[in-house]
């Protein structure tokens, strides 16, 4: 067995040393999107995102889904109620190539645009790689980090997640850490303990302070691109769960305000309950972002 019970203890443990942390006052959030819907709970804003990962094939295709979804995100779709002035920021995440195009397409509609990866070097002799830099001067506000397709196609370990998320926020760009168990670390019921132990090694060397800019996406990995959804309350004990690894990282504060995101086989069908889920903040999308439609519903949860 590759995880014993004693990793949450060292997961436990390990978060115990950040104890150091200077305390962080968390700012208002701004409502810089184009959507409004219901807050979630803790007054944590609403994220959506769309990871397109290896999709679409050309420049051209690419500006038409940008198109195809700025289209719904008009006031029509998605008023900004004043009355619930907290409204879901959308951020998505096309292939490195068509990051300035997609950033221009959809700016006008409140979209915020991400990079898919950086490689946490700056500069230098690393055939095919991208900086931070580079992914900051087309206009990226996030980046994916610690991806499970990351972790296993590209050998990405919690060391290089972990520099890789500390480049992206010295780079003044926000983190969306990817964490989530296998299948077989899920039927050994070690999903706590992995994910525990992710958060642990993967936000090392993170202050209280930066931490305003991380938001975690929980991603079962037998979830994902599957169609098989975690069930929405397990999910939300999840992240319940991950709150209390922050709280002992860091503090209470940092736990409640840090948005955690929801990532697996998400569809409209499965959004609506998955949102009603008090601790769960948003979602990480990739098949249904595809699908301007879809991904249009999904970015209009509705949670009553
Ligand atoms: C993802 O890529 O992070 C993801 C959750 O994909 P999908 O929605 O297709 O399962």
């Amino acid at each position: 067995m590759k995880f014993t019970s004693t990793v949450i203890a060292f997961a436990l443990a390990a978060a115990g040393t950040s104890d150091a942390f200077a305390p962080a006052v968390r700012s208002v959030p701004t409502f810089s999107s184009t959507t409004s819907l219901d807050a979630s709970a803790g007054g944590r804003q609403p994220i959506m995102a769309g990871n397109w990962k290896m999709n679409p094939g050309t420049e051209q295709d690419a500006i038409d889904l940008s198109q195809a979804l700025t289209k719904l995100l008009g006031d029509e779709t998605c008023p900004i109620d004043d009355e619930n002035p907290l409204c879901t920021e959308v951020v998505v995440f096309p292939p490195h190539p068509f990051i300035a195009k997609v950033g221009e397409e959809v700016a006008d509609a409140g979209i915020t645009i991400g990079a898919q990866s950086i490689y946490f070097e700056d500069k230098g002799a690393y055939t095919g790689s991208v900086s931070a830099s580079m992914v900051l001067s087309l206009g990226c506000e996030y980046v994916l980090c610690g991806h499970s397709e990351r972790r296993t196609l590209f050998d990405d370990d919690d060391q290089a997640i972990n520099r890789k998320v500390l480049k992206v926020l010295t780079s003044g760009m926000k983190p969306i850490l990817c964490i989530g168990e296998s299948k077989a670390e899920y039927d050994l019921h070690i999903k706590n303990e992995v994910c525990a132990m992710q958060l642990s090694k993967d936000l090392a060397n993170v202050t209280k302070e930066q931490m305003k800019d991380v938001v975690i996406a929980y991603e079962p990995v037998w979830a994902i691109g599957t169609g098989l959804v975690c069930a929405a309350e397990d999910a939300n004990e999840t992240h319940a769960f991950l709150r209390t690894i922050l709280a002992r990282m860091y503090d209470d504060d940092v736990a409640q305000e840090t948005r955690i995101q929801y990532g697996g086989s998400v569809t409209p069908d499965s959004v609506d309950e998955l949102m009603s889920m008090p601790e769960i903040d948003g979602c990480l999308v990739g098949g249904a972002s595809l699908d301007a439609e879809k991904f249009g519903r999904i970015i209009n949860f509705k949670t009553e």
